[in-house]
């Protein structure tokens, strides 16, 4: 194994919307031997399993704010962790989230503390807890030659919302979490090696209830926005995930409105599309 590869793969590329095939936002970054699991929406372990490795293998999950797509996949990815079946994390889950996070991840000990009495009875199985921060922006964790770097987006009235920068062997992948188009995102993102970037996309037109389609869009970056955002940056490959479409919209909509705004390298991202930073970008699906 190259421990120099920074290795990307998109777990889940939804939202909170129920899509066959694409589970809620998770995304996995592997730096050398390191994994950096950021948010943990639908699914993410089971899209783990599929690529091979069990959540007890994973013990550094970074949240970018807790909305419930974003967390809605850790009870599961904490729990089966401890099991020897799913890799048996060794030591406590870390966990780095805004305001918020040490406090949820407490109420989640409490709210299976049913569970962690019957396994250490039964089957001599003790959860390992978790070691949670709650973060503000700025170099958050430096370990082996990574560097995570947090930064506030805008994802008003939901706050705080962070994105993420990861550092690893001069190369780099920014993380836009949730957020309507903010500075932030292009600042950090000016010249990363990949930007995943959040977006939405919709038929205004033929929504069913306009205002409500209206105040989601708000919370979020169309596909015109993000192109322009893209522009700026000038990332070596842009990429979307989080991706939510509304009524009457799907990926060719989503990718003829970008185009309108940004000409460059450009991937739609898909739940198990992998992506490896080298010289070269790759990009595979794994089955
Ligand atoms: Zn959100």
């Amino acid at each position: 194994m190259d421990d120099n590869t920074l290795e990307v793969t998109l777990l889940g590329t939804g939202s909170p919307i129920f899509v066959p095939g694409r589970y809620s936002i998770s995304t996995l970054i592997r730096a050398g031997d390191n994994y950096l699991l950021f948010d943990c929406g639908r699914g993410a372990s089971i899209r783990l399993h599929e690529t091979g490795l069990h959540p007890g293998h994973i013990n550094k999950l970074f949240l970018t704010h807790l909305h419930s797509d974003h967390v809605v996949g850790i009870p599961d990815f904490y729990i089966s962790g401890w099991f020897t079946t799913y890799g048996r994390r060794q030591g406590p889950l870390r966990v780095w989230g805004p305001e918020g996070s040490a406090a949820m991840m407490s109420n989640l000990d409490s709210a299976f503390e049913f569970d962690e009495g019957v396994r250490a009875a039964e089957m001599k199985i003790h959860h390992n807890a978790n070691k949670t921060h709650d973060i503000e922006p700025g170099v958050i964790f430096e370990e082996d030659g990574i560097r995570v770097t947090a930064f506030y987006v805008d994802h008003r009235p939901i706050s705080p919302a962070l994105g993420f920068k990861v550092e690893f062997a001069g190369r780099s992948v920014v993380l836009s979490g949730d957020t309507r188009p903010t500075d932030s995102v292009i600042k950090h993102g000016a010249g990363a090696d990949l930007l995943i970037h959040e977006v939405i996309c919709g038929d205004k037109d033929n929504a069913p209830e306009p205002e409500q389609f209206e105040r989601i869009i708000a919370h979020h970056t169309t596909p015109q926005q993000a192109g322009d955002i893209f522009t700026k940056a000038q990332p070596r490959l842009a990429v979307y995930s989080h991706i939510v479409l509304l009524t009457g919209a799907d990926s060719r909509m989503l990718e003829h409105q970008t185009r309108e705004t940004y000409g460059g390298p450009l991937l739609v991202g898909e739940d198990l599309t992998r992506i490896t930073i080298g010289n070269e970008i790759t990009t595979e699906r794994l089955s």
